[in-house]
């Protein structure tokens, strides 16, 4: 009889499923990732990765390639939308690597380019696992289907392995949206005003958080956070309009004044998330990032977030081995679910270098120097 070998599957390609797929595929296991979209593209988004994600990127090699797509800001300026005054000035270095601000496209494109060829199989939407105690027979809805000794359900915040798990639910809808823009930086350059590397300009009750997205510092980007009472659209974002944005930020600072006058496209997302869930895994099934606990994204930590749970994962299951699997899942969620928790509670609370503090708990983190908790921390 021919020996086979343990396979893991990874349901999504989001940030966190091709970096679990990367790292897992780095410490030697064997791993297929299962995309449900055609392809990627580069979607009108900016995104921050701070240190304590930079220093997982250094695990597999690569930090500087990320570093040299990002814009690196010296500071997280807030401000207040109004008068412009400064609330706070947090600087972004002394976290032990590097804080970025990227196109979501371009690192998406650079992580998934790291999973060894063959590896990544796009238009495979799963439909319907099933975990027999053996191992787990996955169905797509192209027809096909295919078998794991374990799954890792990076799937986002409508996680099929989530509903597997835990029913179906609905995300809860939070009662707000974003508005994301990309600008080119040659439209500003007619105004007399200083655009900062990094800025989130506060409202009372809205904000809009600002930065570019390239080191070429060609492109700058906007996403605000801006009450909204319900989503009435099935899709998971809808066009907005400069009108729209002129009266959202109507009465605001002049610097937001020439965003929105610069702005081509913006589109507006609804933003979702979720209660902490029970649990993180059952059986041969177990998920991470956005599928476990999805967050109102006004720390900019909520991919981070899916990122350290990929190396905390991989982490544990390089002490198991994947016949192991049931402790690996339970150090994991042991050694993750309380940080994850606070950053999901101060997230959801938007109130994040609003005033002058410390950021260290969030940069200054490494997850490969936590002394991993045992499972019967728990
Ligand atoms: P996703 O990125 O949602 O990836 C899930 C993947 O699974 C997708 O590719 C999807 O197509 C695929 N998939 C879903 N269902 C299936 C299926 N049935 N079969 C196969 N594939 C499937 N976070 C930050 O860290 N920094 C930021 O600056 C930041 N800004 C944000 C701004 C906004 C407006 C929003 C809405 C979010 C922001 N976030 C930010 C949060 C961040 O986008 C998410 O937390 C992050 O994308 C979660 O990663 P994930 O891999 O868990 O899920």
């Amino acid at each position: 009889m021919t020996e086979r070998k343990e396979k893991i599957a990874i349901i999504g390609a989001g940030l966190g499923g091709a970096v679990a797929g990367a790292l897992l595929q780095h410490s030697g296991f064997d791993v297929d990732v299962y995309e449900q979209a055609p392809s990627f593209s580069r979607l009108g988004a900016g995104i921050h990765m701070g240190p304590n994600v930079l220093k997982i990127f250094e695990r597999f090699g690569v930090d500087k390639q990320v570093v040299a797509i990002s814009s690196t800001p010296s500071h997280w300026f807030s401000r207040d939308g109004l008068t412009g005054d400064y609330l706070s000035r947090i600087p972004l270095d002394g976290y032990g690597a590097t804080y970025c601000t990227v196109h979501r496209g371009d690192l998406q494109a650079l992580q998934c380019d790291q999973l060894k060829p063959g590896t990544l199989h796009f238009g495979k939407k799963l439909v319907r696992l099933d975990d027999n105690g053996t191992d787990v027979m996955l169905e797509f809805e192209d027809g096909t289907s295919v078998r794991a000794d374990i799954v890792i359900g990076a799937d986002g915040i409508n996680s099929k392995v989530r509903e597997a798990l835990l029913g179906f639910e609905k995300p809860n809808y939070s009662g707000w949206v974003g508005h994301r823009a990309l600008i080119s930086a040659e439209k500003l350059k007619k105004f007399d005003l200083e655009f900062e590397d990094c800025v989130k300009w506060w409202g009372p009750d809205r904000h809009m958080m600002v930065y570019y997205t390239t080191g070429r510092r060609d492109e700058y980007y906007y996403v605000t956070g801006v009450p909204h009472p319900a989503w009435e659209f099935d899709s998971a974002f809808v066009e907005s309009s400069r009108e729209e944005m002129a009266s959202e930020f109507e009465g605001y600072h002049p610097i937001i004044q020439a965003l929105i006058e610069s702005t081509d496209e913006v589109t507006k997302w609804p933003l979702f998330n979720r209660n902490p869930l029970p649990l993180w895994s059952r059986g041969r099934l177990v998920m991470l990032g956005d599928a476990c606990h999805p967050m109102k994204p006004h720390m900019a930590q909520g991919a981070a977030m899916a990122i350290e749970d990929a190396a905390m994962l991989t982490r544990c299951l390089e002490e198991t081995g994947i016949s192991g699997y049931a402790t690996a899942f339970k150090l994991y969620e042991v050694n993750r679910r309380d940080r994850a928790t606070r950053v999901q509670t101060v997230s959801n609370a938007n109130t994040f270098l609003l005033h002058q503090e410390d950021p260290s708990w969030v940069y200054g983190y490494d997850v490969y120097a936590q002394p991993l908790k045992s499972e019967s921390a728990a």
